[in-house]
């Protein structure tokens, strides 16, 4: 039977009831939904990709698009990409949004995926206007755990940035000076996912840490080239986190050619005074990250080991 919704989306859909819109993206619109044949009625996440706009937008950004970094690909081999990564990252990780199912119809592809409701990283920056370092490490811990995680298995994600990054505000019972108290679990502010598989990308050799394949012929190149498109990963937690400590990203230009020249050489400033009260330690991690040149850019163990992202602070029991 045809569910009724306000949702033209709805009417191919099986099983699941489209109960409001939360969230939206470049080819895609995200819904809070529920799946009406479960006895739990447990509301899920459902990101629905309209085939048509798909296929139009594929087209007008021609043939070979998808091989663009900067064009988000839209043929639908890069939709059951997102789908194949998202499923195998997503599984047994609790910092990145857990795949739970995909449907495709006439007119949508339909990926459904576990409810994160604390909203994303980006509004809370708009809100609280920059991070504390406590807080801000306490994020970038989380993501980079992540991203840990999809690089040791071959996986890039390449679309790192507070938009992809959602809070989970779970609840949870603990104790506030002599008092137990309900509160928010992760440091008082939730725990952080990371989501949006559409631009990850498999990595066939990866730095040669598992090597497959007769490395003897492999010209030195292409393991450079794989091993450094991780390192794309590396430069938007740079961003991330330069953002999360003063509330503005670390590259702005109206004009995107200037933009563009900016990035290339890597010309971000620490401007007074929004970054007067921020330590030398934080500015050093940062330094390591926003590096031009990817052969000296951290990788994600550099960075796991980075001594500023290793101070104590009484925000990471909770957390980890
Ligand atoms: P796009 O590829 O179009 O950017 P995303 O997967 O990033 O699509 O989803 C767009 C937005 O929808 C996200 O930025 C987020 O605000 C919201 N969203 C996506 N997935 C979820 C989810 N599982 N739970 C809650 N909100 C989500
Ligand atoms: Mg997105």
């Amino acid at each position: 039977s045809v569910i009724e919704s306000e949702f033209p989306e709805q009417l191919e859909l099986c099983n699941y009831k489209l109960l409001n819109q939360i969230g939206d993206g470049a080819f895609s619109r995200v819904f809070k939904a529920v799946n009406v044949a479960s006895i739990d009625q447990i509301p899920v996440a459902i990101k629905v990709i309209k085939k048509k706009s798909v296929f139009s937008e594929y087209e007008k950004h021609g043939h070979g698009a998808e091989d663009s970094d900067r064009i988000k690909p839209c043929s639908r081999e890069s939709i059951l990409n997102e789908i194949a990564i998202h499923k195998m990252v997503s599984e047994n990780n609790p910092y990145l949004v857990m795949f739970i199912g995909f449907q495709e119809s006439v007119s949508y592809f339909y990926i459904v995926s576990e409810l994160v409701t604390g909203g994303e990283i980006f509004d809370k920056i708009i809100q609280m206007s920059s991070f504390s370092e406590d807080l801000a490490r306490h994020v970038i811990t989380q993501v980079a755990i992540a991203v840990k995680h999809m690089h040791y298995m071959g996986v890039v994600h390449r679309d790192i940035k507070p938009e992809n990054l959602l809070f989970d505000p779970i609840p949870f019972y603990g104790v506030d000076g002599d008092e137990f108290k309900l509160g928010v679990g992760g440091g008082g502010i939730g725990f952080v996912k990371l989501t949006d598989f559409g631009l990850a990308k498999r990595i066939s050799h990866n730095t040669a840490k598992t090597p497959c394949g007769t490395i003897e012929y492999t010209a030195p190149e292409i393991f450079n080239l794989e091993g450094y498109s991780m390192k794309v990963d590396m430069w938007g937690i740079g961003c991330v986190l330069y953002t999360l400590l003063c509330g503005y990203p670390p590259f702005t230009e109206k004009n995107p050619s200037k933009l563009v020249k900016k990035i290339s050489e890597g010309d971000y400033e620490f401007l007074a005074p929004w970054w007067d009260g921020v330590s030398s330690g934080a500015k050093n991690a940062i330094s390591h990250l926003l590096e031009v040149d990817p052969s000296k850019r951290y990788d994600i163990d550099e960075f796991l080991n980075d001594p500023w992202l290793n101070t104590y602070d009484c925000l990471r029991p909770s957390t980890l």
